[in-house]
This record gives structure tokens, C-alpha cells and sequence, in this order.
């Protein structure tokens, strides 16, 4: 039957090539089957192991979540104090995620937390606090991913970087085990080692307190904790394809590398009724129309801030080296032709966002001021949704309004980003675009060279742990050579790693 094949297609696209499941409720969450008809690009379909392992994780989250007999029994086994085995009936293990920085940082730490619980045959749960209670979807059919209000662990949005229960604390305290390589074996059958403790806290932000989580044999110690709470500001997926416990099935999720944040993004994020309202009114208003949308993300650093206009002279000479912008003319004969095919097919949208107005008032009146090349068919609108000045993270609808404007990033077809922000990451992964990156102005001096192109689309992992195989005590067992081809220092950061 043609007509069923057609409707079946037609929903495999609508589910961007099976990476969601199917089923979910329209309209308490509409961006989830609208989004796919707003993206431009779409340069990779998800691996069918991927697939299999997204269905797996959805069948283990509604047995686990909030709610079921099986929580119950792994939150009284936390209440107890210790990681129990599994004879007791606790099947369930978890990540808990916590909110830590700006939007872009926290999507970005919720896809690693995600990746992991996949790789770890954990349920990810989130902790979001009032400024972010109305920006994502339920994520997952069936079943809640809101850690309850009366977790028993108090305080979690307090615990900050070094906890009593950080992985690092305990291990110091030796209130877990981790067996090295090069211990002598008479240590394994030795003195019973301590029970794992009931939860262990992952400082895993820009600080890397516990970088040792990157090692083999910690994993090995950390899958006998129930509980584990993420606190994290980073993408920090690059790191673990070097623990070989996780390499082998990395690669076998993600033949392409450089689609993982790509398509965990599009798979796990999508913007609620409220804020996709947002994107789609400014969408069909300002840039549906174009036949080519190009987002320009200005993030202006303490750390790196320099001067409106050399900025925008930044921006400019970027343009110019990897032909991005509309050139302008002032030939007269041009701009005093009369245009009047109103339907005609040259028509730029330049979407801007930034905190400030500056960039957009003057990229506007070069164009107000200037002919666009390419004859008088050439148009070219310049938008910019907002302007908040400052970052306002504990604000629900500014927050609202910066995932609905990397959203509306992740509807161009080319994007120029600000180096080393997460925001513009975010915007990047997914879009499916490898951005032009501005180089950030380090040392408040306007960079050499104004901008890269990206080698992939995937985020930087600014704060990468730097643990070898000496710090772990491990024998190497990673392909040393394959990881090395596909990690690379980033275009903005050197003591960044990314996939390619
Ligand atoms: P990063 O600091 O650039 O890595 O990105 P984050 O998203 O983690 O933090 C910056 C925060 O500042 C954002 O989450 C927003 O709250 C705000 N912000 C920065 N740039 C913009 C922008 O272009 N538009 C809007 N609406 N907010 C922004």
C-alpha cells in the first residue's frame, strides 16, 4: 500500500530517522515533531545501534523512574547508606544531573550525563531548579526525568566543586576501592575491601576535581555505586572515548565522530510549548523567507574583551577570508535599479545573537547604507531577537529566551560563532554545522588570525582531565593511533580537545 508507506516515511523523517521514539504526546510538546521541518541540514542518520540502545535506555528509564516499585527500593537503599549488590533487588542505577553555569554549559553537561548513562546502563534524572522549570520537554516516553523534591540528598544545588561525598574526598579517604594495574595481586584477595558507599558526587566542571573518573579501573569501582550526582559545566564526551571500557561501543554508536553531540542533542533537548512559541513566531516573521540564513553568535568574555569596533572589525575581516557576509557595492547603477519581484531568489537573513545591540546596528546599516552585490534581486535583512546585556542564568525567561535563540541558531545554513563559548557549541552541534569560529581575544588583544573553520561541528572539551595511563595505573588498552586521528586540540582553545 503506497499511501501506508508514504505515512511511514513520512514519520521516520518527522522522527528524524527513528532517533525519537514514537507515540509521544503532540502537543504537550510540539518542537519535538516540528523541529525537523525548520533544520537545514541533516548530515548524519543515527547507526542502528544507536537506535537499539536508545529503545533499550527508554525501556530501563520507565522501569526505573521516579515513581516505580524499583526507585523505591533505590531510594530506601540510599536512605541506608550503602551501594547495595544487586541480590538485594536494587536493578537500578543513576546519574543525577545538577545545574551548573550558563544554559549552554548545562546542555552541553546534560548530553555528556546522558551519553554516560547510555554507556553505563544508568537512568539519567535532572535536578532543575525554578530558572529552568520551563525550558526542556520530558525527554523520554513514559516516564519522568525530574529528580523528586524529596531526594534525600539535601541541598544539591549548594554542594558547589568539592563535596564531602566528591569522588576525589572518598578515594583520599579510602572509603572506596579502586584496583590499579600494577597493584600486587596479594591485594585483591586481601583485607575485604570497604562497601561502596550509597552515592558518589563527580566534580566534573571547568575545575576537573575528579579527573580520575576518566580512568578504567575507576570506572570498574564506580559502577558499584547506585547513585551518582553530575556536577559539570562541560562537554566532556571526547574524554571518554579514552577509558576503553567505553571506546569500543563509542564507535560503534557514533561511526561518524563528530555526529555524537549532534545527534544526542537533537535526540535529548527539545524546547517546551513556551519557548518554541518563541522561535517559531520570530522564525516565520524574519526568516523563513530567506534562501539563506546565516547566525552570527557574539559572546563578548571578561577574559577576552576588546573594543565594539575591533570586534566588529574582527567580525568583518572574518567575513571577508572565508566569504561569509553578502559583499557590498556602491556601484549607483545597481542600487538605483527598480527591484520588483517581490518573490526573487536572493535573499540573506542574518540572525544575530548577543547580550549587546552593537553588532546588529551596525551589520544592519552597512546593509541600510550599502548595495549588496549580486544585482538588485540581492536582499539582505539583518534580525536580532534580543539583547539582554547581561547573563541572567536564575531568570526562567531569560533563560527561555536564549534556548529559543540557539534554537533559532540551529536553523541556519552557515554559522560564525564565538570561540570558546558554549552557547555558540550548542548552536553548532545542532544545527549540524561546522561553524566559523572568532578567535577570542585573549589577553584583551585582537587576534592575529580573525577566525578558523571548524574541522567538525562537535563541542570543545575546554577543561579535557589529563589523566594517562601513569596517573590511572593502567596498561594502555585504547588505540592510541585511531584516538589521535579523530581528537584534535580545538580551533579556539589549545588546552581544548575535540572530535573530528
Ligand atoms: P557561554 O558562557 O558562552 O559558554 O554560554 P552559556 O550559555 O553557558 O552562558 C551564557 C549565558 O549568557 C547564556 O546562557 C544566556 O543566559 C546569556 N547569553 C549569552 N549570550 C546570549 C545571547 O546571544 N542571547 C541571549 N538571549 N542570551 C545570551
Amino acid at each position: 500500500n503506497p499511501s501506508h508507506g508514504g505515512a511511514a516515511a513520512k514519520q521516520a523523517d518527522e522522527l528524524l530517522g527513528g532517533l525519537l521514539a514514537p507515540g509521544m504526546d503532540r502537543r504537550s510538546c510540539r518542537s519535538r515533531y516540528q523541529a525537523v521541518h525548520y533544520y537545514k541540514h541533516f548530515p548524519y542518520a543515527p547507526s542502528p545501534h544507536l537506535l537499539d540502545k536508545l529503545r533499550a535506555y527508554e525501556a530501563r528509564h520507565r522501569r526505573c523512574a521516579p515513581g516505580t516499585p524499583l526507585y523505591n527500593r533505590s531510594i530506601e537503599q540510599l536512605r541506608s547508606g550503602r551501594s547495595a549488590a544487586a541480590a538485594d533487588g536494587v536493578e537500578c542505577n543513576y546519574v543525577v544531573w545538577l545545574p551548573f553555569d550558563g544554559l549552554g554549559n548545562r546542555m552541553l553537561s546534560m548530553v555528556s550525563g546522558f551519553l554516560y548513562a547510555l554507556l553505563t546502563d544508568r537512568v539519567l534524572l535532572v535536578d532543575l531548579p525554578q530558572d529552568s522549570s520551563d525550558l526542556f520537554c520530558e525527554p523520554f516516553p513514559g516516564a519522568t526525568w525530574l529528580l523528586p523534591l524529596d531526594f534525600p540528598v539535601a541541598n544539591l544545588f549548594g554542594l558547589g566543586p568539592r563535596p564531602e561525598q566528591s569522588y576525589t574526598t572518598l578515594l583520599n579517604k579510602k572509603k572506596i576501592t579502586v584496583i590499579k594495574d600494577d597493584d600486587p595481586p596479594a591485594k585483591n584477595d586481601a583485607a575485604v575491601p570497604p562497601p561502596p558507599p550509597a552515592y558518589v558526587y563527580l566534580s566534573l566542571g571547568y575545575q576537573m576535581v575528579d579527573k580520575l573518573f576518566f580512568c578504567g579501573n575507576d570506572q570498574r569501582a564506580l559502577a558499584k555505586v547506585n547513585w551518582l550526582l553530575l556536577y559539570s559545566d562541560l562537554y566532556f564526551v571526547p574524554s571518554l572515548y579514552s577509558v576503553a571500557e567505553f571506546n569500543g561501543e563509542l564507535r560503534r554508536l557514533f561511526p561518524a565522530k563528530e555526529s555524537a553531540c549532534h545527534l544526542l542533542i537533537r535526540y535529548l533537548l527539545h524546547p517546551t510549548n513556551a519557548v518554541w512559541g518563541m522561535v517559531t513566531r520570530y522564525y516565520n516573521s524574519y526568516l523563513a523567507q530567506a534562501n539563506r540564513r546565516i547566525g552570527i553568535q557574539i559572546r563578548m568574555f571578561n577574559f577576552a574583551s576588546i573594543p565594539v569596533d575591533d570586534l566588529y572589525n574582527q567580525i568583518l575581516t572574518c567575513s571577508r577570508q572565508e566569504h561569509i557576509l553578502p559583499e557590498t557595492t556602491d556601484d549607483d547603477d545597481l542600487t538605483t535599479e527598480t527591484y520588483n519581484n517581490s518573490n526573487g531568489g536572493n535573499y540573506t537573513a542574518i540572525l544575530i545573537a548577543s547580550l549587546y545591540p552593537d553588532y546588529y546596528e551596525r551589520i544592519r546599516a552597512t546593509y541600510y547604507e550599502h548595495a549588496a552585490s549580486g544585482g538588485a534581486a540581492a536582499r539582505v535583512g539583518v534580525f536580532q531577537p534580543t539583547h539582554e546585556e547581561r547573563q541572567a542564568t536564575q531568570r526562567l525567561f531569560h533563560n527561555q529566551k536564549a534556548l529559543a535563540e540557539i534554537y533559532l541558531l540551529g536553523f541556519s545554513d552557515e554559522l560564525v560563532t564565538s570561540g570558546m563559548s558554549t552557547f555558540g557549541y550548542a548552536g553548532s552541534s545542532l544545527a549540524g554545522v561546522r561553524p566559523t569560529i572568532l578567535m577570542p581575544a585573549h589577553g584583551h588583544r585582537v587576534p592575529a588570525t580573525p577566525c578558523r573553520r571548524a574541522v567538525s561541528m562537535e563541542p570543545c572539551n575546554l577543561t579535557p582531565p589529563r589523566v594517562g595511563e601513569e596517573e590511572c595505573r593502567r596498561k594502555a588498552a585504547v588505540d592510541k593511533e585511531d584516538l589521535a586521528r579523530h581528537v584534535k586540540v580545538c580551533e579556539d582553545f589549545d588546552r581544548g580537545v575535540k572530535f573530528f
